[in-house]
């Protein structure tokens, strides 16, 4: 006879369960949307997520209804990830900065039933309460507001639910395979595609990223995710502060460099998630404060190419350890992070950096591979360039409300990414399939010359762009915001690029521009700059 072990389901509520049970104690800390800061604790945040629950009961919404939210960063968000989930709902993330087009799209497409808003973006939903055919219920996340419910009719206060809602509710018991979240990809073309998360896919996620190699997040550290909640889920953390029973800092809607520093600085942040855009901002404002940063040991940095200056600048200037990392909303989004091997660790400290710039390795759970554009195979040598593709347990199999599923027929998902992977597993990023420049029939990484061109003292940030070109086809230009007082010439740019990579790689052309279109993940919008400047140098050549 065989014996036999416990089954137990993988839900959201255990994690936050297990947060209250033996963390109950360690604060959450968020900034209101009127600047303030709150204080709570993961008890706390457990019986708000559990009043939640009740609230949505008695509202009648039914189970496994998509309920929208369009919030910052703060603690009712947060208890709306585990309120939402926990009672057998999908909590469904909304990029506020999505065009009034895309938002009416998302919404009815994801048929949500409640939408929770700050208060920010109340204005912008009562100006599309017309076109939203689904949504019953809009709830304002904060306490009663006479002004706000003068701006849409049936509007319902978050503090007022939870105030009448039952504290004793109890979690469902749900199958793991229940729907838990759900998130649109940023899509620069066609309509937003919708990932739709499980409790399991949510639980191996957070179990599979915070292995020592990867986030590494510990009850003993204090948490900043400057990455939105509707951007991924933000990378998972909310989840995993909670399996872990971490400090937790939501920032709020100012996510400018100088409150950060102050939030870093007065609540201790002992690690810290974003894109590179916000520590570039962060850097600034670091300087300018005179802060070090005693607390910070280490931020985990994705989202878009990592560039090496910065790591560099965080290691030198503030003892901070940026770690590279890389995902997608289709996987959860973690797909790998840059740690090093013990091989790695008498290597002398110059290559063990230069090892740190890559994306990294996946952690258990997921695989990545390269192929070439009729799906073969090819060589982790970590020279060929190929597709990368993924597959693992918190992978994308079929969009939201498609019927066919987006895998290959060996079963992985197309990342869309160009990358080269080591013989150690190693991948690097060496562009988007759709900005890589294809000069002469020859592959150049966008990716590459932003890093040498950023770091140049005199640029603060720049991307590179394919321009057509009567010759080549396509060829390297350059957009960059100088620093005023040490703003370099095109020439001198251009200069820069000598010896950093081949002759025929360096930009045709440098623009300078005061600042970059930035997309609502702190990503560069390069289908922007190649709509204004892809011509240039055909007019140019006249
Ligand atoms: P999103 O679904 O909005 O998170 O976008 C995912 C895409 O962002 C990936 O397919 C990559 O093109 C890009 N990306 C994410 N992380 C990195 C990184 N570390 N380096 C370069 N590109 C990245």
């Amino acid at each position: 006879m065989s014996g036999k072990m416990m089954f137990q389901q993988l839900t959201i509520s255990s994690l936050i369960e297990h947060a209250a049970r033996y963390h109950g104690g360690t604060e959450v800390v968020s900034v209101e949307m009127d600047g303030s800061l709150s204080r709570s604790t993961w008890r706390e945040v457990e019986e708000n997520a559990r009043r939640l629950g009740s609230a949505l009961d008695r509202l009648g919404v039914d189970d496994g209804a998509r309920c929208g939210t369009i919030a910052w960063n703060n603690l009712r968000h947060l208890q709306i990830y585990f309120g939402v989930a926990g009672s057998g709902r999908v909590t469904h993330t909304i990029n506020p900065r999505l065009t009034p087009e895309q938002l009416v799209y998302i919404i009815n497409h994801a048929e949500d039933q409640v939408l929770f808003l700050d208060r920010t973006f109340l204005p912008v939903a009562a100006g599309l309460h017309d076109q939203l055919k689904t949504v019953c219920h809009y709830v304002l996340m904060g306490p009663r507001d006479e002004e706000a419910a003068a701006m849409l009719d049936g509007l319902l206060f978050y503090d007022d639910l939870l105030a009448d809602a039952d504290p004793g509710y109890q979690w469902p018991e749900l199958p793991e395979t229940t729907p838990s979240s759900l998130c649109y990809t940023s899509g620069t073309t066609g309509h937003p595609k919708g990932v739709e998360y499980t409790h399991r896919s949510t639980v191996l996620h957070t179990l599979g990223a915070n292995q020592p190699d990867g986030l590494a997040l510990s009850a003993k550290d204090t948490i900043l995710p400057v990455v939105p909640m509707f951007h991924a889920n933000a990378w998972g953390v909310p989840y995993t502060a909670a399996m872990t029973g971490a400090k937790l800092v939501l920032p709020g809607a100012d996510l400018s460099g100088p409150a950060l520093v102050r939030l870093i600085d007065g609540e201790k942040v002992t690690v810290s998630m974003g894109v590179p855009t916000i520590w570039l901002g962060l850097l600034e404002a670091l300087e300018a404060a005179g802060s070090t940063a005693p607390s910070l040991t280490r931020a985990t940095v994705g989202g878009s190419a990592l560039p090496p200056s910065m790591i560099v600048d965080f290691r030198d200037k503030f003892g901070v350890e940026l770690i590279h990392g890389w995902g997608m909303t289709e996987t959860s989004p973690l797909g790998s992070l840059n740690q090093l091997l013990q091989k790695h660790l008498d290597l002398p400290p110059d290559v063990q950096a230069k090892l740190r710039e890559g994306q990294g390795r996946p952690p258990f759970g997921v695989e990545l591979r390269i192929v070439d554009e009729a799906g073969n195979r090819l060589p982790d040598d970590g020279e060929t360039q190929g597709d990368l593709q993924i597959r693992g347990h918190w992978i994308v199999d079929t969009y939201f409300g498609r019927d066919q599923s987006a895998l290959t027929e060996d079963g992985w998902f197309d990342t869309g990414d160009v990358a080269t992977i080591d013989p150690d597993g190693y991948m690097i990023i060496r562009d988007r399939s759709k900005d890589i420049i294809k000069s002469g029939g020859e592959w150049i990484s966008t990716v590459e010359l932003e890093n040498i061109a950023i770091a140049h003292p005199g640029i603060g940030n720049a991307a590179a762009i394919a321009a057509r070109h009567r010759k080549w086809d396509e060829r390297p230009v350059i957009i960059a915001i100088p620093v005023p007082e040490a703003a370099p010439s095109e020439a001198e740019l251009i200069a820069f690029f000598d010896g950093k990579v081949a002759r025929w790689q360096v930009p045709d052309k440098v623009i300078f521009v005061d600042e970059l279109p930035i997309g609502a993940t702190g990503k560069v919008l390069k289908n922007q700059l190649r709509d204004a400047y892809g011509e240039v140098l055909i007019e140019d050549a006249g």
